[in-house]
Formats: C-alpha cells, sequence, structure tokens
C-alpha cells in the first residue's frame, strides 16, 4: 500500500483545485479504505469548491462523491465487505443509524450525518475511506465508469422522480438536462412516464431527444412554458427541477398541472418568488429532494445493471479537474464527466486544446 497519493485539493473557495500529493487515509474500526477506479464531477462539487452554500465545507478538502472503486483494506470491525469488492461511495457517507430519521427510512434526512467530499474527504483522489454500512456493492456487470454517476446524479434523480408521485403513463417534466436531468429522463421512461425536457441549450435538447424525451423545450422561448402545458393537456403531473437556474425554478409553478407535485432537487444558492394564490388554487405541492437512501441506491443501480439507464460519460484524467469544473460552470458538459485518478497527463481533448493555444 502506498503512503501517499494524488489527490485534487480545495484549499482557498472559488480558487482552482491543487494537484497534489497528500496522504493515503487510514480506515478507523468500521471503515473501508477504496481504491478509485472512478469518480463523477457533479455540480454539487463546484458549489462545494465555490463556498456557494450557507454550510460550507472545511478547508482543505477533496471533492467527489460519485465514487466507483475497490475495497483495498477493512478496518478491524468490518464484516460486510472483502478485500477486492467492486463498491460504490455516495453522498452520504454516514448517518447516526439512531435517530427518528434513520429509524423511519429517512437517513437521508439524519442531523448527524457526513457527506462524502464536503464534511469528509471525497474521491477526486486515488483512494478514499467511507464507513461500511453505507458503501454500496456495484453490480457484476456494471462497469466502474457508468456506474460512477450512478452514486449521486442516478440515485437523485431516481428518488426525486418518486417523490414526485407521478403514475406510469402520466407526465413528468424534466428541468435541466445536465448531469442528473440525463439520467431523470431515463429512469422516467423505464417508469412509463412521459417526459417533457427542458434546457437553455441546444445539444442538451438534442440529447434528451436521444435519451426518449417525448418534447424538448428551451427554457429561452417566450411560449416555453405554454407549449408545455398544451403539450401536456394542462401540466405535468410532477416537475423535477435540477436546473441550476433560479428563473427555472420559478417557471415549474407555471407548468405543472393542477394537484400536481413539484420536486425541488438543484441547489443554485439564493430564492424564488412563490406565487400564493396559484399553490392554494391549484393545490399543488412544493417539495425538496436529496440525494436517495441506500434502499434508493441500491434500485438505482439496478435499473442501471439491467441496461434501462445507462450515463453517458467521458472519462479524463483527475489532473483535469479544473477545465471540467469550469465547463460545467459555463453550461458546456453534456451527461456527465467522470475523474480516472490513475490515468496520467492530459486526455485527448486537452491536449488539442494545449497545442492549439
Ligand atoms: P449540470 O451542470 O450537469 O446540469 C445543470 C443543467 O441545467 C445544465 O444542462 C444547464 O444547461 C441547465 N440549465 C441552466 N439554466 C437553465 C434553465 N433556465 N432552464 C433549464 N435548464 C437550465 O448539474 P448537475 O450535476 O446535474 O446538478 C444540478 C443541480 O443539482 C446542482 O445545483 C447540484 O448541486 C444539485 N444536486 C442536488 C442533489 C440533491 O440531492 N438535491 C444531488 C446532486 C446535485
Ligand atoms: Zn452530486
Amino acid at each position: 500500500m502506498p503512503e501517499t497519493m494524488h489527490a485534487a485539493v480545495v484549499e482557498e473557495f472559488g480558487r482552482p483545485l491543487l494537484i497534489k500529493s497528500v496522504p493515503v487515509p487510514e480506515p478507523d474500526h468500521d471503515e473501508v479504505l477504496i481504491r478509485v477506479v472512478a469518480c463523477g464531477v457533479c455540480h454539487t462539487d463546484l458549489h462545494a469548491a465555490d463556498g456557494d452554500w450557507p454550510v460550507k465545507p472545511h478547508l482543505p478538502f477533496i471533492p467527489g462523491h460519485e465514487v466507483a472503486g475497490v475495497v483495498s483494506r477493512l478496518g478491524r470491525d468490518v464484516d460486510n465487505l472483502h478485500v477486492g469488492d467492486r463498491v460504490g461511495v455516495a453522498w452520504l457517507h454516514d448517518a447516526c443509524l439512531a435517530c427518528e430519521y434513520c429509524e423511519t427510512g429517512w437517513e437521508t434526512l439524519c442531523e448527524h450525518q457526513h457527506n462524502t467530499g464536503y464534511s469528509c474527504d471525497g474521491g477526486f483522489a486515488q483512494y478514499v475511506v467511507a464507513r461500511a454500512q453505507f458503501v454500496a456493492k456495484l453490480p457484476d456487470n456494471l462497469d466502474f465508469g457508468p456506474a460512477a454517476p450512478i452514486l449521486c446524479a442516478g440515485v437523485t434523480a431516481y428518488k426525486g422522480l418518486k417523490e414526485t408521485e407521478a403514475r406510469p403513463g402520466q407526465w413528468v417534466a424534466v428541468s435541466g438536462v445536465g448531469g442528473l436531468g440525463h439520467m431523470a429522463i431515463q429512469y422516467a421512461k423505464a417508469m412509463g412516464l412521459r417526459v417533457a425536457a427542458i434546457d437553455v441549450a441546444p445539444e442538451k435538447l438534442e440529447l434528451a431527444t436521444n435519451l426518449g424525451a417525448d418534447l424538448a423545450v428551451d427554457a429561452h422561448m417566450p411560449d416555453a412554458t405554454a407549449k408545455i402545458v398544451a403539450a401536456t393537456g394542462g401540466g405535468a403531473h410532477g416537475v423535477l427541477v435540477t436546473a441550476v437556474s433560479r428563473p427555472a425554478f420559478a417557471a415549474s409553478l407555471e407548468i405543472v398541472r393542477r394537484r400536481g407535485t413539484v420536486v425541488l432537487v438543484g441547489l443554485p444558492p439564493g430564492e424564488f418568488p412563490v406565487p400564493i394564490f396559484d399553490v392554494v388554487l391549484k393545490r399543488l405541492t412544493l417539495r425538496g429532494s436529496i440525494v436517495g437512501t441506500r434502499r434508493d441506491l441500491d434500485e438505482a443501480l439496478d435499473f442501471a445493471a439491467r441496461g434501462d439507464v445507462k450515463a453517458e460519460i467521458a472519462t479524463v484524467p483527475l489532473a483535469e479537474v479544473n477545465r471540467v469544473l469550469a465547463d460545467l460552470k459555463a453550461g458546456h458538459i453534456s451527461g456527465r464527466v467522470v475523474l480516472d485518478p490513475t490515468a496520467q497527463g492530459l486526455s485527448g481533448h486537452a491536449r488539442k486544446e494545449a497545442a492549439a493555444a
């Protein structure tokens, strides 16, 4: 086992991450050490690195919470995993397992939880430590790269769709076709729902159509919301807002059907106006949704193992993390980028860019 590893470290909010050598972490008695094979880059990692949210991570920290890898060392009390197991690590690093929320299958709401890549170090590194009880086992036929985005984007989209309470045959609108949204379209189709996809970038709308969306609408068109209401015969039964845009949150209340449910999942900092009259008279439900439980995650992985959903991924070396984060901020990433901490040097894309400069 090496003593040091490469990691991408946030040392200052809003500044590029530093690729540096740091000690390989030691697993505690109920933890495992995992060799990272792939780690997806979620927009949450960007919010974390920019210090966007009211509760900020302590500096320095290593982001990354879509980790797929292999167990390489066990803490002394770990009996549910073996060295060599193919596993995933999600945002929910751990929870207390004893509070009202943990006891009722809502461990994602535990007030004592820790979060991978936020309150404890994550997977933008060659190794990560995880709590054994919260590690997901990866299905045998799912490769590490395509598995990684299921650990956050997939499970969050899947759980959020369940939270819309939309039934097969009904309409859901997926607002934002990024990492989360492109998975949401596929889960929704697999769940028998009809899908209206909304984004502001033509290539995202094209991806939405290729992934099976029944309707793809540019949010910047002046008649965007009216078009969705008309096409869905009175509004979508459920709306899942993954867009990193406050206007998209306000628009969700215009496209939801009477008695429908809007599920907020995207986390742009700030607030948006809620028209009280509409919510009351249309009997709307507005709710948040945060990642998914361990059970939701197993279900989300199972959809991927059966080939019902497939993350669109581009794999690049860990050293390119700052370019990936800049592209994510600019809205230029389709699907998900997955970091490979074992790859050396630059990918073909970055080599081309460097040569052109
Ligand atoms: P992403 O950057 O991959 O995707 C965001 C998408 O929103 C992009 O395709 C962008 O073009 C689109 N968009 C921008 N403005 C829009 C508008 N006005 N209307 C419609 N679409 C618009 O990001 P992601 O990784 O999918 O994450 C999305 C958000 O979800 C982030 O804020 C992230 O922090 C949050 N998140 C929440 C949870 C949770 O559990 N609630 C989990 C993971 C991520
Ligand atoms: Zn995430």
